[in-house]
């Protein structure tokens, strides 16, 4: 039998609709991310992840599908930044405080980050998401000594501007996040001129333009990391055990869930009862 291809833009547009087969596959498809992204950026906060899934799944099912069609990009990458924020604010709604450990604000950042080489900061950005080294290469597509060396290059910054060695140098706090991800300013790229830079589809004087303002901009800095984060994570993970999709899909209120009726006859005739 032969494997049936489903788009990005049949899944959004199934389910939407509210059919079995495109919840089935958009569960099987994110809810690993999903997952991986709450064990990896709440972790610390001893989430319950299951039924934070189910609260996504429904949230996003909810009030008739009003995420899917609210959404107004054009892309999958798009999707997966919209997707990623639906997972962090519902996550967030679950927060109870977070230890005092942290000592990055804003400000310390941005000093931290002056006339660093973008490829460093991704490093660090994402050491600072508690990502090892071994990861951050496969999830930045680098070689593993570029990450040693930006790691590095982070810290002797630290040490210049700060005159000391900080061991929570690499501890961000999620309160300074939320406020970072609030800080969109008017030279701010989108998505899709991100995710075209991390392509290489993007001529190369736009890219220096682009990677010159990420390196200056903690917003972007952080929505391209957590992009080529989500690009990695999606294709990289396989999908949950069927019984979480079970307990996932439990609650999707679900229309036709038979297989779409293959006479155009008895189409026509639908159609005629509409
Ligand atoms: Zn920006």
């Amino acid at each position: 039998m032969p494997t049936e291809v489903i788009t990005f833009h049949r899944m959004l547009e199934g389910c939407i609709r509210n059919e079995f087969k495109f919840w089935q596959f958009f569960t099987s498809a994110y809810a690993a991310l999903a997952q991986h992204l709450i064990q990896k950026h709440f972790g610390s906060f001893k989430i319950d992840t299951e039924p934070l899934l189910r609260e996504i799944f429904e949230s996003i099912n909810e009030n008739d599908n009003f995420f899917l069609k609210e959404f107004s990009g054009s892309s999958e990458r798009e999707f997966l930044i919209y997707f990623r924020e639906k997972v962090f604010a519902t996550a967030r709604k679950h927060l109870t405080g977070e230890g005092e450990q942290s000592v990055l604000e804003i400000e310390t950042l941005n000093r931290l980050f002056q006339n660093v080489l973008l490829a460093h900061q991704e490093v660090a950005w994402l050491v600072m998401k508690s990502y090892e080294d071994g990861e951050i290469n496969k999830i930045l597509r680098v070689p593993l000594s570029l990450v040693q060396t930006g790691r590095n290059e982070v810290l002797k910054k630290h040490a210049q501007v700060f005159g000391h060695h900080d061991s929570n140098l690499f501890r961000l706090k999620d309160r300074v996040l939320q406020q970072i991800e609030t800080q969109r300013g008017p030279n701010c790229t989108g998505i899709k001129i991100i995710s075209d830079v991390v392509d290489g589809r993007i001529a190369w004087r736009d890219k220096t333009n682009i990677e010159n303002h990420l390196s200056q901009c903690l917003y972007c800095l952080n929505r391209e990391t957590a992009l080529k984060e989500a690009i990695f994570y999606l294709r990289e993970l396989s999908p949950l055990p069927a019984e979480v999709h079970q307990s996932l899909l439990k609650n999707i209120k679900l229309g036709n869930q038979k297989e779409p009726i293959k006479s155009s006859l008895l189409a026509r005739v639908m159609k005629v009862f509409k």
